[in-house]
């Protein structure tokens, strides 16, 4: 067990560090963040935060000397960032952080562990993405095989005739079928050193473009008849990563069962609920599962919750959702610019009387 004092490292600086870091500090240890100049609103919750590039050897080095165990918030941290850092030091193991980096070694390593991925195909260059097209079909979707997220470096394809309006982006992609679901979600585990593992309840997510829009207990018959499933899959995949820490993965319903959507290696927006909703918040569990801690808690605290994202400029008015049905708590992230499109906060509402208004 890390004694309070100790200092904990977080590679990245956005939303997730800063909500993680909130949960470290209330548990007494002192967080340091590392991530290149930016926007980085973890740093206001921090003790001390590494505006450094992740090339940046000695910076990395001097963090590094710095921090008791060290883990991520973002699953795009560069792998040659995190081998400079002291290995035995890094939670949960980088193996997770390079399967999940690439979304066809992430399909096949969840594939060997029983997942169902929709069809697919690499397409590393333009004449296999026609390929793959004309092998699965279409309606589906081309997906940059690396660094994409909320839809970003994705392209759908309506028809066969449509592929070849697509401008290939000229990195390896995969090309997956599309899926006709019924609706989606997740399954959030934590997972401690000694191979114990908890879940929390599965929300139905709604996404919006590609981005997660909101997030509701209880899911829904569908769901809750494919969650049992997709743990199984979820325990498989953090088993045999040797994972340690918050683990979640992403799941289409369909009339055939759970469809294998994507992982990632980290708490996640579709947990925000957790923080009101939850006995335990998945950053505080995750916080506790790197530190050695006694794990706490996943149940659900009311029959009832909502959480809703809210992006680009709806945060100007964020605190009027305040006056809203739901005892909502309001979390902004305090970026500096209302982009549009832009994750700028999210509200969670619960309620044991009924379904949320
Ligand atoms: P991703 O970034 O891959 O999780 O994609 C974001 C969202 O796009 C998903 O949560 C779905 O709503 C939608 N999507 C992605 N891939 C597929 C697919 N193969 N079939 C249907 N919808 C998809």
């Amino acid at each position: 067990m890390l004694p309070p004092g100790s200092t904990i490292g977080i590679l990245g600086g956005g939303q997730l560090g800063r909500m993680m870091a909130v949960a470290a500090i209330q548990l007494g240890y002192r967080v340091i963040g590392y991530s290149p100049p930016g926007d980085n609103v973890a740093a206001e919750v921090c003790t001390d935060f590494f505006a450094n590039g992740w090339g940046d050897k000695a910076a990395l080095a001097a963090f590094a000397q710095k921090c008791d165990v060290i883990t991520w918030e973002f699953e795009n941290v560069p792998l040659k960032a995190v081998e400079a850092l002291p290995q035995d030091r890094i939670a949960p193991h980088p193996r997770a952080l390079e399967t999940a980096q690439d979304r066809l070694n992430e399909k096949r390593f969840a594939e060997a562990q029983g997942a169902r991925p929709a069809p697919y195909a690499a397409a590393a260059t333009e004449a296999d993405f026609k390929a793959a097209v004309e092998r699965i079909g279409a309606p589906g979707i081309l997906k940059t095989a690396r660094e994409g997220y909320d839809g970003k470096g994705q392209w759908r394809v309506q028809s066969l005739k449509e592929a070849d309006a697509v401008r290939f982006p000229g990195k390896p992609c995969v090309y997956e079928g599309f899926v006709d679901f019924e609706a989606e979600f997740s399954v959030i585990l934590v997972r401690g050193e000694d191979g114990e593992v908890r879940y929390w309840d599965s929300p139905a997510n709604v996404h919006q473009d590609g981005m997660l829009a909101s997030s509701t207990l209880p899911a829904g018959a569908l769901i809750a008849a494919q969650v049992e499933e997709a743990r199984s899959i979820a325990a498989k995949v953090a088993a045999a990563l040797g994972y340690i820490g918050v683990l979640t993965l992403e799941f289409f319903a369909t009339s055939d069962g759970p469809v294998f959507n994507e992982m990632a290696p980290r708490v996640h927006n579709s947990g925000h609920w957790t923080i009101e909703g939850a006995a335990t918040s998945q950053f505080e569990n995750h916080i506790r599962a790197i530190c050695g801690l006694p794990l706490g808690s996943t149940d659900t605290r009311f029959a009832h919750v909502e959480m809703r994202n809210i992006v680009g400029p709806d945060a100007l008015t964020a605190h009027t959702m305040l006056a809203e049905e739901g005892e909502p708590h309001l979390h902004l992230y305090g970026k500096a610019e209302a982009k549009e499109g832009r994750k700028m906060g999210h509200v969670t509402r619960v309620s044991n009387a009924g379904p949320i208004a």
